[in-house]
This record gives C-alpha cells, sequence and structure tokens, in this order.
C-alpha cells in the first residue's frame, strides 16, 4: 500500500488543496493530510478546527486520514512507516522554496521522496492567505474554498 503525506498548515484548506488530494489518489493508495504549524506564519484556526473542516471537505474521498505533525516532518514521516511526502505546486514562486525543504528532508533522511503534483489552472493562484484577506473585508470566498470554510471563516470575521 502506497501512502503519501501531504504536509502543511491548510489555514484554512482551499479548493486548492483539495484538487491537489484528489489527484494524489490517483496515484497513491493512500494520502495522510498532516496537519503542521509554520513558524513563519500566524494561524488563524486551531488545529482542531482546521481537521475538522478537512475532513467535511475530504468526506468524498476514500482512504484520507487527517493528523497532526508533532516534531520535524522527517521523523513524523518515518514514524508513520511512509517515505513519500506530498506537495502542491502552483507558479514558479514556489519552487525554490519547495525545492530547498524537500532536498533538506532528503538530507535529513535518505529515504524520503518529495512527490509534486501541479494544481488545476484554476487555482494557480490560490492560497489561504488570500482567502483569509478577501474574508476578512467580507467579500465572497465561495469559488475557492469548500462551503463549511466559507461558512467558519463567515463565523470568524462577524
Ligand atoms: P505550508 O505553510 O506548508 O506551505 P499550505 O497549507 O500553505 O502550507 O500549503 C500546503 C501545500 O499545499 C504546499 O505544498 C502548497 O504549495 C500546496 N498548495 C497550497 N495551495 C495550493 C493550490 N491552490 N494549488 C496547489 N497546491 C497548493
Amino acid at each position: 500500500m502506497k501512502t503519501a503525506i501531504y504536509p502543511g498548515s491548510f489555514d484554512p484548506i482551499t479548493k486548492g488543496h483539495v484538487d491537489v488530494i484528489e489527484r494524489a489518489l490517483k496515484i497513491f493508495d493512500k494520502v495522510i493530510i498532516a496537519i503542521g504549524d509554520n513558524p513563519e506564519k500566524k494561524s488563524l484556526f486551531s488545529t482542531e478546527e482546521r481537521a475538522d473542516m478537512i475532513k467535511e471537505s475530504t468526506k468524498h474521498l476514500k482512504n484520507v486520514e487527517v493528523d497532526k505533525i508533532e516534531g520535524l516532518l522527517s521523523d513524523y514521516v518515518k514514524k508513520k512507516n511512509c517515505s513519500i511526502i506530498l506537495r502542491g505546486l502552483r507558479a514558479i514562486s514556489d519552487f525554490e522554496f519547495e525545492f530547498q525543504r524537500a532536498l533538506m528532508n532528503r538530507q535529513l533522511d535518505s529515504d524520503i521522496e518529495t512527490v509534486f503534483i501541479m494544481t488545476k489552472h484554476n487555482y494557480v493562484y490560490l492560497n489561504s492567505s488570500v482567502v483569509k484577506e478577501i474574508a476578512m473585508f467580507k467579500g465572497s470566498v465561495k469559488q475557492f474554498v469548500p462551503e463549511i470554510v466559507e461558512k467558519k471563516l463567515k463565523e470568524k470575521f462577524i
């Protein structure tokens, strides 16, 4: 059984993330969505809130697990008996950062391979930060996020 671990902040999950997960499930038997906190980003939603939104947004998919990363990603991957990290690629601007991270994780554990999946063109410029910004100013995020996320964002910014 080939399992891929998809780490990220998912603050909150967007349709771009869901698209990557759906595509990955055509290649892998299982995807573990692993929520981690990016120390450079202050999160809007708690880990529990993010996990609940991910579960609801992926309930149409089989073989998806939602988990939380404690500590170093390479250690987490090993603990899960896995060797594949899945990441989404959008524009070229993602490349430098992702390239660095992938090589660093391989340096920490030579068994780890990072696999990149390109999102649907509609979601190339979509990210969680821009969604939060639109929601904060009461704009519509309907086309960018699953329904549950739209609802939770509205509640946050009432
Ligand atoms: P992180 O803080 O780890 O970058 P994110 O939740 O922002 O967490 O992103 C997790 C992963 O999902 C990253 O690989 C990112 O490039 C990818 N991703 C985010 N938004 C999209 C999108 N719209 N299309 C494809 N991949 C995306």
